[in-house]
């Protein structure tokens, strides 16, 4: 994992970065979406960039299981993320790919293929120059498993979102019309477990994160709580 010394200039220091971290089916992602569309920030949700090159690597027959294959050919996708919270978009060589990257062969994939490091110095290079971009507005809300650590480790507001696995998988099988909540949550088990325990950036609560367990809170609650993180921030 990249570390930056305390005492280096700041990543972005013109602009508010609210750094979400956490396990899969924490609810990163709506109450991400809601906290930006609330503050009139942009959205960036890294693991659909993730998705997107394991969706690419399948279409291109890569073997996924093979990292050397799969670093081979990670600089060839072109991804681009688009950051309205309202209607964030994705696209691979200008294919809208929204729908097709939540397949549960790309889910299945989607772990393997980010332990491979050049994957993740590719997508890296990409978040933070969608971060830096001279746009308005110029805050972001972004979602991920080493936004806090790795990518913007100096963000003025970093969280780290869990719930338990239960909880998590009921959510996620509702939101995808899945009927199997025991193979819903042992999906969510089996990516968590490669995710936390791979060697380059794995997940983790980075360094003053603020760790927030959602088991037992509505979305519009957690997303009251992180709103008032930030406004505490920028006040
Ligand atoms: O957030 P989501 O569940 O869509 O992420 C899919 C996968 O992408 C994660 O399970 C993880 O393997 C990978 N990912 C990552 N680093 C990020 C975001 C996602 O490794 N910053």
């Amino acid at each position: 994992m990249t570390s930056t010394p305390v005492d280096a200039p700041r990543l972005f220091p013109d602009r508010l970065v609210v750094a979400v971290d956490g396990t899969s089916g924490s609810g990163k992602s709506s109450t991400c979406r809601g906290v930006a569309t609330r503050l009139g920030l942009r959205y960036l949700d890294t693991g659909a960039m993730f998705r997107a090159m394991t969706w690419w690597m399948l279409q291109h027959g890569v073997d996924v299981h093979d990292p050397a294959a799969v670093a081979a050919r990670c600089a060839e996708p072109a991804i681009a993320s688009g950051t309205d919270p309202s209607a964030p978009t994705i696209t691979v060589d200008g294919t809208d790919v929204a729908v097709a990257i939540r397949s549960d062969e790309v889910t299945a994939a989607v772990s393997p293929v980010s332990t491979v490091p050049e994957v993740r110095a590719r997508l890296l290079a990409l978040q933070r120059a969608i971060i830096g971009a001279e746009v308005e507005p110029t805050g972001i809300v972004v979602e991920g498993r080493d936004i806090g650590s790795v990518v913007v480790p100096d963000a003025p507001v970093k969280l780290f979102l869990t719930a338990d696995a239960a909880a998590r998988a009921s959510r996620r099988a509702a939101e995808s019309g899945a009927t199997d909540v025991a193979a819903t949550e042992q999906s969510l088990r089996s990516r968590d477990a490669i995710d936390s325990g791979r060697a380059t950036a794995p997940l983790l609560l980075a360094d003053g994160a603020v760790q927030v367990d959602t088991t037992g809170y509505t979305l519009e609650e957690v997303v009251e709580l992180v709103v008032a993180m930030v406004d505490r921030v920028r006040s």
